[in-house]
């Protein structure tokens, strides 16, 4: 019933524009392969320009590939008309019509549909339910909040009943507050619905608090996927690792690998980890660590991951203070401590201790 999609090293080059000669090519999304499981809720993730929107509207149907497959199920679909392939799109602008009332803008695809007006009335209403919507349904769409025009415009895509969703950016106008209700509102839709999603978001808090799975991209290509958790705690590159949040990069030398822990020499002391590619261990020689803020806790030092050093500031933020950490070797390291008991600990020598799991070791 629910659709798969799998996507086949696919890419989308552009003539460079501009100029200057050269013949240069864009590649807005470059040889990319993945597979999105049926009725999950699935993330793009990156910054701008790294591809989302291209590799969304080819799956949408919009810009043909330049290379590669797309596949529904077992079925290729890569050269079929966007309005054959049963997906519902909701955009950033909610590009709704301003003179029809709620209700026949959601009814409108129906009779694009030739769908019988008593029956396309009732639908409507039903993807109004879905989006909490029905009691505005006779109101016009410049008699609503910003996110009520976008929880209509998510009717309009649900009306049809697709096989698949397609989201691009869709909370980007909305206020922070609105945001983080439609989080909740789309995350329930998709789990009720179970309609394959595909939800495309700079926004690392928005794929962290909502997605099954996400893809992280970089200039076209896939740099990890993975489950919220898993590419949090467990990013594999520099760039995923401060993409989905904040971090510290400690440089470090391997020294050592017995029973699943790697030991480390880095210049702020000895650190030992057992987050790394346990598969294909880094032999000795320079690795780059990745240690959360929140992972360094301010301890009384006896701990066997402990690096003493001095508080240069601290950001007193209520729920937590930040202070930034002087180290040995001139290291710095911003840290979090939830619920402070003081509001500033400049100038305090401290010791910090962090668990061999939140020492990452990055793969590049
Ligand atoms: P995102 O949605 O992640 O911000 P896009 O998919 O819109 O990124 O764009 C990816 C890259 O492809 C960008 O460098 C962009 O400038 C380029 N690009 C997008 N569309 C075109 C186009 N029609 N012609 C040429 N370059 C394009
Ligand atoms: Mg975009």
């Amino acid at each position: 019933m629910s659709t798969s999609i799998t996507i086949k090293s696919l890419s989308k080059h552009y003539p460079a524009m501009g100029g200057s000669g050269g013949g240069g090519i864009t590649k807005a999304v470059d040889d990319i392969s993945l597979t999105i499981n049926a009725g999950d809720l699935f993330f793009l993730l990156g910054p701008s320009g790294c591809g989302k929107t291209t590799l969304l509207r080819m799956i949408a149907g919009f810009i043909m590939p330049t290379a590669g497959k797309i596949l529904f199920n077992d079925r290729d679909i890569t050269h079929m008309p966007a309005n054959k392939r049963n997906t519902g799109m909701v955009f950033q602008s909610y590009a709704l019509w301003p003179h029809m009332t709620v209700l026949q803008n959601v009814a409108f695809g129906l009779s694009v549909r030739k769908i019988p007006k008593a029956e396309r009335e009732e639908r409507a209403l039903e993807a109004l339910k879905a989006v909490r919507m029905d009691p505005y349904a006779h109101r016009k769409p410049n008699q609503l909040s910003g996110g009520q025009q976008q929880r209509v415009s998510l009717a309009r895509a649900l009306v049809v009943r697709p096989d698949v969703l397609l989201l691009d950016e869709p909370l980007s106008n909305l206020d922070a507050k609105l945001r983080l209700e439609m989080r909740h509102e789309i995350r329930r839709l998709c789990t009720e619905t179970g309609i394959t999603t595909v939800y495309v978001t700079h926004d690392q808090k928005e794929a962290l608090s909502m997605a099954d799975q996400i893809a992280v991209l970089d200039m076209g290509h896939i740099a990890q996927i993975g489950m919220p958790r898993d590419l949090y705690n467990r990013p594999s590159s520099r760039f995923v690792a401060d993409f989905l949040g904040e971090t510290n990069f400690l440089q470090a030398e391997v020294t050592g690998n017995s029973n699943g822990s790697l030991t480390l020499e880095s210049s702020a002391g000895p650190l030992t980890s057992t987050a790394f590619d346990h598969t294909n261990p880094p032999n000795k020689g320079g690795v780059t660590c990745s240690v959360r803020p929140e992972a360094l806790r301010i301890s009384s030092g006896d701990d066997h991951n402990s690096l003493s050093g001095k508080v240069l500031e601290t950001i007193y933020l209520g729920e937590m203070a930040q202070h930034i950490v002087e180290l040995r070797g001139d290291q710095r390291v911003k840290i979090f401590e939830l619920h402070p008991p003081v509001t500033n600990r400049a100038n305090d020598d401290i010791t910090l201790s962090v668990n061999p799991d939140d020492v990452v070791v990055l793969a590049d």
